[in-house]
């Protein structure tokens, strides 16, 4: 690692430590030319295939956005839209793979968006599955409605109920 100030060719870690749940490292770095000191990160690459079959980094601030704007006028917070990137990219890299599809990355946000805000949810599942007509959006609807009947904990019952007796008031 080039030092950053004086192009020195060599650098010394003086301290590194885990953040984001151990997703990556920061290393604090020293230059032992110019005596400056700077940070590296690392993270294990994981790379995104679009469907135009360009490759990209992931990158967790893009799912954000996408599910931000998903929420636009629901009462999500920004803490909660960054807990859920923190989700989706956790499970992403849980699968172990190195790449992804865009595809991959939009199913590992459907769940935690769904228990996050299903007005969301459906705004997001029918851009993501590509709805064409009502019907689609139906039946995302009635999906919704047999996972709440097959019987989903009871905690998100609960949760579930608050949400509607909320959006009547
Ligand atoms: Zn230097």
């Amino acid at each position: 690692m080039h030092c950053p100030f004086c192009r020195h060719s060599d650098s010394r870690v003086v301290d590194s430590r885990t953040a984001d749940d151990g997703t990556l490292i920061r290393r604090r770095r020293q230059c032992p030319s110019c005596s400056r000191r700077f940070t590296t990160v690392e993270t294990a690459s994981l790379m995104v295939i679009k469907r135009s079959g360009v490759t990209e980094p992931f990158s967790r601030d893009k799912v954000i956005a996408g599910v931000r704007k998903a929420c636009q006028g629901r009462p999500v917070t920004e803490d909660a839209l960054a807990l859920l990137g923190q989700r989706v990219e956790e499970a992403v890299r849980a699968t172990g793979s190195a790449e992804l599809s865009t595809h991959d990355v939009g199913l590992a946000i459907l769940g935690p968006l769904r228990e996050l805000d299903l007005v969301a949810y459906l705004r997001f599942a029918s851009v993501y599955r590509a709805f064409e007509s009502l019907e689609d959006f139906e039946s995302a609807v009635a999906e919704l409605r047999d996972g709440f009947a097959e019987g989903p904990p009871a905690q998100r019952r609960d949760d579930g109920a608050d949400q509607a007796s909320a959006d009547k008031t």
